[in-house]
């Protein structure tokens, strides 16, 4: 067991990406339940102020910053603001994604690929880079990286958005031993399969009954947010509920 999921997060920042819908919703719902201010990044604001009228019902604080992540200068913009007005940052989740086209790697577009690559990477790049001094200032900052399966499971048609995962692990890991002898815990998730929009986009058929539910899947990844968690440059895989290590051989 990775917390035993009775830690508290008042008087904390959580900044969430994706926040408008899916497994980013309930994400930015679980953080402001234990207490966390929530900073809830996305484009839709229908989404955004959904999300923000309950977290406000249930007693907590958010601030909605209605943002395209392929903006690389607004993350930018967004980190020096956080720093102005919080002076530190307490939780990340890098959770916004895009899945691209499901289909053969030859016949992926270049303008689909570049916008994949885009937000799956650079944007989580770009945000790991204008956090990393802001969450070192917290007394147990901690950063969530969303990956998938995919990243490792090298099924035919999915090899961008594969790819893109895979980079977003490799960055963790190496964020993660760079940080290692500081408070900050850095580590990704393998959500697995969810009854999301995005889930229904790449297995058009599937009864999104047979799924977890976004809710259920947040519920487990906030333990990563855990104050009193300790491991870092570790994967979570949700179904499992289990922390994995990364083979390294160095
Ligand atoms: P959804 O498609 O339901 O939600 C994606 C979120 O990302 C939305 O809030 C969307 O907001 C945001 N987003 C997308 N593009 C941008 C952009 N350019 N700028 C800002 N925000 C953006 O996805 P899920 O909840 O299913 O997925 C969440 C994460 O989990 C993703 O990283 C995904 O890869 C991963 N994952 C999901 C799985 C699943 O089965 N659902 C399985 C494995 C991994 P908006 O459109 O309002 O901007």
């Amino acid at each position: 067991m990775i917390s035993d999921g009775s830690f508290r997060l008042d008087g904390k920042l959580a900044l969430v990406t994706g926040a408008s819908r899916g497994i980013g919703y309930f994400l930015a719902k679980e953080l402001a339940g234990r207490g966390a201010h929530v900073i809830a990044v996305a484009r839709t604001v229908g989404g955004l102020e959904e999300l923000d009228d309950e977290i406000t019902a249930a007693g907590g604080t958010a601030t909605l910053v209605p943002l395209d992540l392929t903006d690389m200068s607004a993350i930018d913009r967004l980190g020096g603001s956080i720093h102005e007005r919080w002076g530190k940052l307490d939780v990340l989740v890098a959770n916004a994604g895009v899945l691209g086209t499901i289909s053969p790697i030859g016949h992926v577009e270049a303008k689909v690929f570049d916008k994949l690559m885009n937000i799956n990477v650079s944007s989580v790049w770009r945000l790991i880079r204008t956090t990393d001094p802001l969450l070192k200032l917290s007394d147990a900052g901690r950063a969530i990286l969303l990956s998938s399966g995919a990243a490792h499971s090298a099924r035919a048609y999915w090899g961008p958005y594969a790819a893109s995962k895979a980079a977003v692990e490799a960055l963790g890991r190496s964020w993660a031993d760079e940080t290692r002898q500081t408070r900050l815990r850095v580590n990704s998730v393998n959500p697995g399969a969810t009854r999301t929009a995005m889930r229904a986009q790449a297995v058009p058929g599937e009864d999104p009954e047979t799924l977890p539910t976004p809710a259920e899947v947040a519920a487990k990844i906030v333990l990563l947010a855990d104050p009193a968690l300790d491991a870092t440059g570790k994967i979570y895989d949700v179904r499992a509920d289990k922390l994995l290590s990364y083979n390294n051989p160095s």
